[in-house]
């Protein structure tokens, strides 16, 4: 079969490789409909040192059961599904905690020789466990909405949860990407009624606005700053959403943040320090968020996609063939396209 491979920075090749197979009995097998390309698969896509062996990559998926081992029950040959960016076993203490990313028996795609999401077919291991049914036709109007289940939308929606937006919470969100504008359309869906986008794109900070955001804000750093104060009494926002990873991000979160605030991150962190020196402490700054639990989100996100309720397929602006993979790589790395669906 083909599938994505990186090699380093810039370097991303379709090549043949060893057909995905059930390896073991709790394995499914799913021929792959769409993937997507991540935000985060551009981190080693701007920075992965040369390698003579190319590493898998991709980790959002819809597609199609075409076998199932002996140990996996409630799916079928047929049966269209999404994964989750995480595998994990939905058995063990921290699944039923709702945290199956930190699953004592899960994994990542691509990693040991697991399939990477970006391909025509994956063994999905933990199938049981990892695996939801969309209970919609293959072909449905829904399947790029469907699709951002798999990482975008929760990822998005972990954000404001945990930063506990409310009706009665103002929100800040830093990032005009796809994570950044799920989560405007997560904050909406929990009743915010102050959003506040920071962002210059302006495709993106418009589709931000059709996904809730009442304000935009251009200006970075202190200007910018100063301008969502501006907006807000002096005081700032109750929560903010950090949804990019860089430092000037998370800095510009805890500036806007208002005393007994919260600060929640998701953008994948590409900085090792966070300012929670004495300046937060004495203004009572919380500081969460994380990696996404998406498999314990899906099944409470899916219901106001499938009435079409919320639409955060809409991020998708490029859809390229799984030969034309690296195309769409290029193009969301130089920030031509917002996010790239690759259809094997
Ligand atoms: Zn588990």
């Amino acid at each position: 079969m083909r599938a994505t491979l990186i090699y380093g920075a810039g370097d991303v090749r379709v090549e043949e490789v060893p057909d995905a197979a059930l390896r073991e009995p709790t394995d499914a097998l799913v021929r792959v409909l769409r993937a997507c390309i991540c935000g985060s698969d551009l981190w080693p896509y701007g920075s992965m040192e040369p390698a003579e062996q190319g590493a898998r990559i991709g980790h959002e998926f819809v597609g199609i059961i075409e076998d199932v081992g002996a140990e996996v029950s409630g799916f079928k040959r047929g049966d269209f599904v999404v994964a989750p960016f995480v595998w994990s076993d939905g058995t063990c203490d921290f699944c039923s905690e709702g945290l199956p990313t930190s699953c004592r028996h899960g994994g990542l795609w691509g990693r040991d020789g697991v399939d990477g999401g970006q391909g025509e077919a994956v063994r999905v291991p933990q199938a049981q466990g990892t695996l939801v049914t969309l209970p919609v036709g293959e072909d449905d109007a829904l399947l790029p909405s469907l699709l951002t289940l798999s990482d975008v939308f929760p990822t998005g929606h972990h954000c404001a949860a945990t930063a506990g937006v409310s009706s009665r919470t103002s929100v800040t969100v830093i990032g005009d990407g796809a994570v950044g504008l799920c989560a405007v359309l997560a904050a909406k869906r929990l009743g915010a009624e102050q959003i506040i986008l920071t962002g210059r794109h302006e495709q993106r900070t418009d589709l931000g606005r059709e996904f809730g955001a009442t304000d935009v804000i251009p200006e970075r750093g202190e200007e910018g700053i100063e301008r969502v104060r501006a907006l807000t009494g002096g005081d700032g926002t109750h929560t903010v959403l950090e949804c990019v990873g860089l430092e000037p991000a998370i800095e510009t979160a805890f500036g806007v943040v208002r005393d007994g605030g919260v600060v929640s991150r998701v953008g994948a962190p590409q900085y090792a320090d966070v300012p929670m020196d004495f300046g937060p402490f004495m203004r009572n700054i919380t500081l969460t968020g994380g990696v996404a639990p998406a498999r314990a989100y899906i099944e409470e996100l899916m219901p106001d996609v499938l009435d079409g309720a919320l639409q955060p397929g809409k991020v998708f602006d490029r859809v390229v063939g799984l030969e034309d993979v690296s195309d769409g790589y290029r193009a969301m790395a130089g920030r031509e396209a917002l996010k790239v669906i690759v259809e094997p």
